[in-house]
Order: structure tokens, then sequence, then C-alpha cells
């Protein structure tokens, strides 16, 4: 074993100080890479993606097996071959599950008053069974949530809208989108409406 044959030598050798780079004693090299690169989302998630920027939700078709898949995609994967078509859906639709995080993300805790945040899975309307998209829940107790609950998504005002899935601010129950109709428009609370500027 090294460790063993290494025992009984005296290693040479001392440890280098921060001094050391400062009075150019030790021969180093400074290297700062340019680690620049793109990201393609591929055609269907950026048909996707330039959907949510429209405020529409698009699918894709497979004839073969009749699904109609969320989030688009380029192919079947149960097919696999193509898709057919791109398919504008509903932006309302069915929580699948939902869950009630009394921290944040980072797992912190909530402070006194600060409202829990409210995942759930949503099935889309016009979507096969077991597309549901992630996304938040609000203008909705967390107590009043249940599993069949119809919702509807609250988009982002068209200009600040980025072809991102944040589009959506979050989803709310169909009764709260019509009573909010009948008011007036659909409107942001403040502090959702801003969103950080890349
Ligand atoms: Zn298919």
């Amino acid at each position: 074993m090294i460790r063993d044959a290494l025992k009984d030598k005296k290693l040479g050798g001392a440890n280098v100080k921060e001094e050391a780079f400062a009075k150019d004693k030790v021969l180093y090299y400074h290297f700062e890479p340019t680690l620049e690169y793109a990201w393609d989302n591929g055609v269907g998630i950026g048909i996707y993606l330039s959907g949510l920027k429209e405020g529409k939700l698009i699918a894709s078709h497979c004839r073969k097996c009749k699904r109609t898949m969320l989030p688009a995609r380029a192919f079947c994967e149960l097919c696999y071959r193509p898709t057919d078509e791109w398919v504008q859906v509903r932006d309302t639709g069915t929580v699948e599950t939902f869950s009630v995080a009394r921290i944040h993300f980072d797992a912190s805790r909530l402070k006194p008053g600060e409202k829990p945040t409210l995942p759930a899975v949503i099935s889309i309307d016009g979507a096969d069974a077991k597309m549901g998209i992630l996304h938040l829940l609000d203008e909705v107790e967390p107590e009043d949530i249940y599993i069949g609950m119809k919702v509807q998504a609250v988009w982002r005002p068209a200009e600040e809208r980025e072809g991102d899935i944040r589009d959506i601010m979050y989803f709310r129950p169909v009764k709260a989108a019509a009573k909010a109709a009948k008011k007036a428009p659909a409107k942001a609370p403040a502090k959702k409406a801003k969103k950080a500027k890349k």
C-alpha cells in the first residue's frame, strides 16, 4: 500500500502561503475560462414557451395513439414517432394533487403572517390524462383546496411575458376567476407582479 510505503519517509516541502503568490515566489498561472454557452430548447419546448409568451398553452398531438401531450413535444414517446400537430389547449384545468408548503423553497421558515406556498399538479383541459403540469395556486385558502377543484390560469400582462412558465403567475379557482371577471380584468397582487429582470 502507498500509505505503508510512505509511512517512514520524510516528505519535504512547506505549506504555501498566500503572500508567496503576491511576491511571485511560486510559479503559478492565472486562467479565467470563458464559459459562455447557449441552450436550445428544441422544437417542442420552444413552441410551448413561445406559446406562453402569447398567453397560450400549446400541446402536441399524436394521430397514432390519439394523445394530446402537454407541454408540447416533438415526438411521441409511446409510438416513437414525430408528433403530427401543435394544438392550443385551454388555460383551465383540474387540481390532481397539491401541497401546502409552510416553508420556502430554500427550506427557511415562513415569517409570521406570511402565506404558505401552494404547489399543485394541474391537468389542463384539452390535454390527455397524466399530462398535469406543476404550478402554483393562489386566491384560495389552503383549507379550501381539494383534489378535483377546477382552476384557471392567471397570466402576467402581455408586455411582461418572457416565454417562461412564470408567464402564468398562478392558477386560481374558477369561481374566483368568474368573480374577478365580473369586477375587473385580472390583476396581480402587487408583490407578485414584480419579476426579476435578467
Ligand atoms: Zn403516439
